[in-house]
């Protein structure tokens, strides 16, 4: 008998899972917020680790396609210091595809393929445990019921309350992000310095990191340690005043690198929260979740990558478990928890010393994970 199976959120952990399970010939239901794909804008690049997001890819028959896509010079790392010196220099090797950048939209594309995914599906709450299946609501009061009900929907789960009271908790650090268009014709300066993958600057319990996107697109992050309500003065619609208040927060940054915010288009806020360390939970049949609604952690290159696995992973297990789904995702889920716990006490160390009272610490650290 075919199992009734939902993937609540079409992310990289849910779109991995269903197009693992496509590619095993097993139908999901793909229950989307969003009303189309380019509802918003799809964030910035990823870089996705040999181990992981690759395998992941691998395993959904897509590796090749995505090294047609992405970009592995975009492993260059730059670390200035706040005068503008550059203090380290990596270049990638030409055949180096460790950690090769992908664009989220075109990861997306990629994943999508021949998804049917159900856009404008906004999932209320997920209720296991009734006569029929796990009930899954919706904004619009209508309810399906499924054998599986999947949370892959990101930080705010509206599934992880099925399995878990946990919530999301603020690391203290904020990040602020704005983005520079057509960079090689209307800032060649930048262009440079930004170089052909991610410039990072870092002062006393702030940093500035600018990453190169296709197309000559930019994203940069200023990140900083702040209360919550920082910016309770501040009108986030008011370009100007969010940018002025940067630049004072790194009054006495080297001019071209506050040309980053100088030349910033519109600000997105975006305080950074996480679950606690190890999160786990009691099994409850019917219901699991991946990716940030398992194991939100600090943004340090791992939540994309484990997401992924995650996905591929679940859907491996499903598809060769000759009929016991249950057991397939205890099986699961045993190993996730595993391999999360040890990336979320990575990334919420790594936090600390990258955004720290000492720059030199922010160093240190890039000197350990950098290939020489
Ligand atoms: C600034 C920044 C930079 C990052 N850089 C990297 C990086 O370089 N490498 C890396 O590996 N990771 C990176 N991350 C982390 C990465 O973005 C996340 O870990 C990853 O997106 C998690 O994927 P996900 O599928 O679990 O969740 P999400 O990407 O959050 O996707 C969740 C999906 O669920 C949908 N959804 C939410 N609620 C509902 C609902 N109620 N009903 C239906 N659908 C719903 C959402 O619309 C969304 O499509 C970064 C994060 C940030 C903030």
């Amino acid at each position: 008998m075919r199992h009734r199976i939902a993937v609540v959120g079409s992310g990289p952990a849910g779109l991995t899972f269903a197009r693992v399970m496509h590619r095993h010939g097993y139908p999901v239901a793909v229950l989307e917020r969003d009303p189309a794909p380019d509802a918003r804008p799809p964030g910035g690049t990823l870089d996705l680790h040999e181990g992981m997001g690759q395998l992941a890819l691998h395993k959904a028959g897509l590796l090749t396609e995505f090294q047609a896509l992405s970009r592995p010079e975009g492993q260059a790392m730059r670390i200035l210091d706040t005068d503008g010196t550059v203090l380290r220099d990596w270049r990638p090797r030409p055949d180096d595809r460790a950690n090769p950048e992908i664009d989220r939209g075109q990861l997306r594309d990629l994943l999508l393929g021949p998804l049917d995914v159900q856009w404008g599906r906004s999932v209320t709450q997920v209720v296991p445990g009734t006569r029929e299946g796990v009930a899954v609501h919706f904004a619009d009061g209508r309810q399906e019921t499924f054998d599986l009900v999947v949370g892959a929907d990101g930080a705010w789960s509206r599934t992880r309350p099925a399995v878990s009271s946990v919530t999301p908790h603020y690391t203290g650090v904020t990040y602020v992000e704005t983005s520079l268009d057509d960079v090689d014709t209307r800032h060649p300066g930048l262009a440079r310095l930004i170089g052909d993958g991610s410039v990072a600057v870092y002062g006393v319990n702030r940093g500035l990191v600018a990453q190169r996107n296709s197309g000559g697109h930019v994203k940069v992050y200023a990140q900083f340690r702040a209360p919550l309500d920082w910016h309770t003065d501040l009108d986030p619609a008011d370009v100007e005043a969010v940018r002025s208040s940067l630049l004072a927060l790194f009054d006495g940054w080297a001019a071209p690198v506050l040309d980053l915010l100088r030349h910033g288009t519109a600000f997105v806020h975006r305080p950074l929260y996480v679950l606690p360390v190890s999160h786990t939970w009691t099994h409850v049949p019917g219901v699991t979740l991946l990716g940030d609604a398992a194991h939100l952690m600090p943004p340090l290159g791992a939540g994309a990558n484990l997401a992924m696995l995650e996905g591929a992973e679940l859907a491996e297990s499903i598809a060769t478990c000759r009929g016991d789904l249950d057991e397939a995702v205890r099986a699961f889920e045993e190993q996730m928890w595993a391999r999360a716990g040890r990336w979320a006490k990575i990334t919420t160390a790594g936090l600390e010393r990258l955004v720290s009272p000492d720059p030199a610490d922010a160093l240190a650290l890039f000197d350990r994970v950098q290939p020489s």
